[in-house]
């Protein structure tokens, strides 16, 4: 029998009846920590859970497969993704990131190399000049994260991996904003695609998880070995839950997305709203390019709300349908406050150069009724301009 290609047909299937004993047709899961050795100096496929597992690894391989890669490690989070591929650097080997990443990937880079791991550079990726003067050190490895998190900047992945391949280093793209239903970076180059699969893949808030997906053997092999080194693998139970999660990946990022150009719609059309950062409006400046690389705009966007910190401390109190919680990518919609939560860690100085303001929201948009959304919005909307009001004028003057 051929293998699938159709990525749509690896993520509903990959694994599905291969059970020989019973015939079933979802994939069993395996808990054990340990299995049998066939004979003396005769392990079989598996020998211990942290080395590997069969639940992870039907997990590894669609994912793989889904990103295009030679193979692929699970992991126990997003961060232990993105530290296995930092276990490939040596003292003194550079690593350029962007400056507006994922809060959590800035405060991994910046302690490392702080504790003299690796040299670390945060450059801005949209500036051509930049790039092209950082990438003159001789970095190791580049880090790309497209869109962005929170400003949903895009970057355009082959010229950086072309660039950077160029000065001698390897590119590791962060997906997890769109997954491979979405973006493919190894098509672009890409030498590591890391995954948070907490968010899309999973995509029902109820596991941590992450992923490396390398687009060569010889890399695949090095992630592996130090996974077992250092004891990085995700758990079998959450593999088995994220590998159920992706069965339905296209079909909720199809619908999630049409809501989210809804919403972003919506919101580019009121006056408390200063700016919506969300590539697939055509006023986007990443909406050209988004179109090419991307098969979709994704259901991740941000905005800038009028009325400074009390218009949001209102926003957020007044949402119902949208929950005030970090994370993205599930099937509920949720509202984050960049500044207070998902970014606070950087501090205020580096997230105001980053072009991170403390009147940005985020939304992560869900399956929802897009009415519901919109009125939900709306509603809170009114709250915020009537709070941001208050705070300058009388107090309780009935207004609204
Ligand atoms: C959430 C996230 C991470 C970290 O993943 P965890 O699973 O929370 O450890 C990394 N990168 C991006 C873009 C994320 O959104």
């Amino acid at each position: 029998m051929s293998e699938p290609t159709k990525l749509e047909t690896i993520a509903a299937s990959y694994g599905i009846a291969f059970d020989r004993e019973f015939g079933a047709v979802a994939p069993p899961i395996y808990l054990s920590s340990t299995f049998a050795f066939a004979g003396y100096e005769h392990s079989g496929t598996h020998e211990y859970s942290r080395v590997s597992n069969p639940s992870r690894a039907l997990l590894a391989e669609a994912l793989a497969r889904l990103e295009g890669g030679a193979g692929a490690v699970v992991t126990a989070s997003g961060m232990a993704a993105i530290d296995l591929v930092l276990s490939l650097l040596r003292q003194g080997d550079l690593v350029l990131a962007p400056r507006d990443c994922y809060g959590g990937t800035y405060r991994l880079l910046a302690a490392r190399a702080e504790r003299g791991h690796f040299d670390l550079a945060f450059v801005d990726q949209g500036d051509a000049a930049a790039l092209e003067e950082a990438l003159g050190r001789s970095p190791r490895l580049v880090f790309v994260e497209t869109p962005s998190n929170p400003l949903m900047r895009v970057s355009d992945i082959r010229a950086i991996a072309d660039k950077a391949h160029a000065a001698g280093a390897q590119v590791v793209v962060d997906n997890t904003f769109l997954s491979p239903a979405l973006q493919r970076p190894i098509a672009y180059g890409a030498d590591f695609v890391v995954h948070s699969t907490t968010k899309y893949i999973n995509g029902h808030s109820d596991v941590v998880g992450g992923a490396v997906i390398a687009a060569a053997a010889p890399d695949v092999e090095q992630l592996s070995a130090w996974a077992n080194i250092a004891g990085t693998a995700g758990a079998p139970f959450d593999a088995y839950l994220t590998l159920r999660g992706l069965r339905t990946l296209f079909a909720r990022l199809e619908r999630q997305q049409a809501n989210a150009m809804a919403v972003a719609t919506f919101l580019a059309a009121q006056p408390g709203v200063a700016a919506v950062h969300y590539p697939g409006l055509e006023s986007d400046p990443g909406h050209a390019l988004a179109a090419t690389q991307q098969q979709g705009f994704g259901a991740m966007l941000s905005f800038e709300l009028r009325g400074g910190t009390e218009a949001v401390r209102h926003f957020v109190e007044a949402v119902e349908v949208f929950t005030l919680a970090e994370s993205l990518g599930g099937i509920e919609s949720l509202v984050a406050h960049p500044a207070t939560m998902t970014h606070a860690g950087m501090g205020s100085e580096a997230r105001h150069a980053a072009g991170i303001s403390d009147n940005l929201l985020r939304l992560s948009v869900g399956l929802e009724a897009e009415t519901d959304l919109i009125a939900d919005l709306s509603r809170a909307l009114v709250a915020a301009e009537r709070g941001a009001g208050a705070k300058n004028g009388p107090r309780g003057n009935g207004a609204v």
